[in-house]
C-alpha cells in the first residue's frame, strides 16, 4: 500500500520471531526489507526475499559495516526496527556483573549502536522513523527478571529520550510492549521445563485473552509505528500485551 510501498526498513534480529514477522509483514506490504542478526541463515527456510547481513549488536565495527551495506543496497533509509534482544532469568542475586554487561550490552548499548550507524542515513529521509522492541517487562514488575526488565526500562527511557532529541529532525521514535509472545524464544523457554505443553497451557490461563500473542500481532504494531500511518505520534510505548497490563 500507499503506506508501505518503497519503505527501506532495517530490521535487527529479523531473523526469528517478531523481529522475524515484522520483517515479512512490511515485506509483503510493499517495502524493501534488510534483516541485521546474529544468524542471517535462519531466513532461508521463508517464501518472503529479504536482503540480510551478518552482524552482531555487540560488536560496533559489524553494526556499522552492515548498516553500510544495507543502506546501499536498498538505496536510503527510512526506518530502523531496534529488534535484537535476549533474555535473562533470576533476581538481582541470580546473576552475576558479567551476565548483567552481556545483558544489557546486547539489549541496551546494542540499540544505541545501530541508531548512532543509522541516524546519518534517516536524517536524508522524509518519512524517517525508529520503533524498538521493548516489553511489559520495562513497567510490569515482573518477578525472576530482574536483569531483563532493566534493560526494557532502559529501551523505554532510551525511546523517550531519543525522541526528544530527534523530533526536530523530523525523525519519530516509539517503541512496542510485547507481553508473551508466541516465537522460538518463548518455545526454547518452555522446551527446557519438565513438561513444556502443562507449563504452556498455565502461561496461557494466565493470560487475559486465554492465549499469547502472535509475533504478527507485534510485528502488526511495529509496522503501524514504522509507517507514515503514524505520522504525529512520537515517544509513546504501544502495548500488544492481550490486555495483561490494562484489565
Ligand atoms: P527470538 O530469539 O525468536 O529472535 C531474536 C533474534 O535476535 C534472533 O534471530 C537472534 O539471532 C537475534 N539476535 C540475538 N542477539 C543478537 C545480537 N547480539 N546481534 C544480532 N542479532 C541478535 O526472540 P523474540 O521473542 O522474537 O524477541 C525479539 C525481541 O522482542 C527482543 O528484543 C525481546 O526482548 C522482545 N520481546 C519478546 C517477547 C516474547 O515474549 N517473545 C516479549 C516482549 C519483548
Amino acid at each position: 500500500s500507499q503506506d508501505f510501498g518503497g519503505l527501506k526498513v532495517l530490521v535487527t534480529g529479523g531473523a526469528s520471531g517478531i523481529g522475524r514477522a515484522t520483517a515479512e509483514l512490511l515485506a509483503a506490504r510493499g517495502a524493501q526489507v534488510a534483516v541485521l542478526d546474529l544468524n542471517p541463515e535462519a531466513l532461508k527456510d521463508g517464501d518472503t526475499p529479504l536482503l540480510a547481513y551478518r552482524a552482531d549488536v555487540t560488536d560496533d565495527a559489524s553494526v556499522r559495516e552492515a548498516v553500510t551495506a544495507a543502506v546501499a543496497d536498498l538505496g536510503g533509509l527510512d526506518v530502523l526496527v531496534n529488534n535484537a534482544g535476549i533474555g535473562a532469568q533470576g533476581t538481582v542475586e541470580d546473576n552475576d556483573d558479567d551476565e548483567w554487561h552481556r545483558v544489557l550490552d546486547v539489549n541496551v548499548v546494542g540499540m544505541v549502536r545501530t541508531t548512532r550507524a543509522a541516524l546519518p542515513h534517516l536524517r536524508a529521509s522524509d518519512r524517517a522513523a525508529i520503533v524498538n522492541t521493548c516489553s511489559i517487562a520495562a513497567t510490569a514488575g515482573l518477578p525472576q527478571r530482574a536483569l531483563y526488565s532493566a534493560t526494557k526500562g532502559a529501551v523505554y527511557s532510551l525511546t523517550l529520550a531519543m525522541a526528544a532529541d530527534h523530533v526536530r529532525e523530523g525523525i519519530r521514535v516509539n517503541c512496542v510492549n510485547p507481553g508473551t509472545a508466541d516465537t522460538p524464544w518463548v518455545g526454547r523457554l518452555l522446551d527446557a521445563t519438565d513438561d513444556p505443553a502443562a507449563e504452556r497451557a498455565a502461561l496461557e490461563a494466565r493470560q487475559p485473552t486465554g492465549r499469547l500473542v502472535s509475533a504478527d500481532e507485534v510485528a502488526g504494531a511495529i509496522a503501524y509505528l514504522a509507517s507514515p500511518l503514524s505520522g504525529a505520534t512520537t515517544g509513546t510505548a504501544l502495548a500488544v500485551d492481550g490486555g495483561m497490563q490494562g484489565l
